[in-house]
């Protein structure tokens, strides 16, 4: 076994918080109280403006982000209630009035819906690209470009996309790299460290297996992370299974 199949088994666990449990137990929460203004004061200090309410999460959910976050490589991770939400999500942390993303035409389809739908309506002009082609990227891709949104490999079709290279000329015009990565998952492939910005997945598929929930989670680098967690908590976004109390808060 290597050191990834290792990891893969433990991230996220911290038995000695949980009286030895395994697992990380699930809390289920809102409002946080504390005893006085000055525990409050500190709380909010030492927690940052996120930890006082349970819709921003807590520890549960920071386990699975901290676990997520390390396999795909990246600065931090944020759940959401779905992989669409994930997506969807990401993509609006990416877009302003008047700004053109390019989808990949292999996307998952009700990521496709969305743009069509919602994107255009607040002013972003959506284009679609084969993203097997450089060529239709560069043709495609300008100024005012602020996200590239791929999944590699594409769902159905299963082609394969160049990241790295998609990322390099990307990144030239200032566009943000989103990588659908539900199918390959971090355990074959991890899009940030080929130069994508954002890796999304949909929890419901492989990390939870059993056709039993619905989530999502996208992880950013260092540079997108800000973005991303701030768009998800201003839209309210959050998943009410993975709350814990603030008593256990690394
Ligand atoms: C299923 C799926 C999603 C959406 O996930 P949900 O949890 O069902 O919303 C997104 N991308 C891909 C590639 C998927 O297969």
């Amino acid at each position: 076994m290597n050191q990834f199949s290792t990891d893969v088994i433990n991230l996220g666990r911290t038995p000695e918080r949980f009286d030895g449990l395994v697992n990380t137990p699930v809390f289920r929460g809102s409002t946080i109280v504390v005893n006085s203004f000055s525990e409050w004061e500190e709380f909010k200090r030492n927690g940052g403006v996120y930890r006082h309410y349970g819709r921003f999460g807590a520890a549960t959910a920071k386990s699975f982000e901290s676990a997520i976050s390390a396999l795909e490589g990246g600065a931090g991770s944020i759940v959401f209630p779905s992989g669409l939400s994930a997506c969807t999500h990401a993509l609006m942390a990416c877009v302003e009035a008047n700004s053109h993303v390019l989808i990949a035409d292999n996307i998952y389809g009700p990521t496709r819906n969305f743009a069509d739908n919602i994107l255009v309506r607040m002013g972003v002009s959506v284009e679609y690209f084969d993203s097997t082609n450089l060529e239709a990227l560069t043709e495609k891709i300008n100024d005012r470009t602020t996200a590239v949104f791929i999944e590699s490999p594409g769902s159905m079709t299963f082609e394969l996309s160049d990241v790295a290279a998609i990322s390099t000329i990307s990144h030239q015009y200032g566009a943000k790299v989103l990588v659908d990565n539900s199918w390959a998952t971090p355990l074959l492939f991890q899009p940030l460290k080929h130069g994508a910005d954002i890796s999304i997945q949909s929890v419901t598929k492989y990390i939870g297996g059993h056709s039993d929930i619905l989530m999502g989670v996208a992880t950013a680098n260092a540079e997108t992370y800000q973005q991303l967690t701030k768009t998800g908590h201003l839209f309210g976004e959050t998943t009410s299974l993975l709350f814990l109390s603030r008593n256990v808060l690394p």
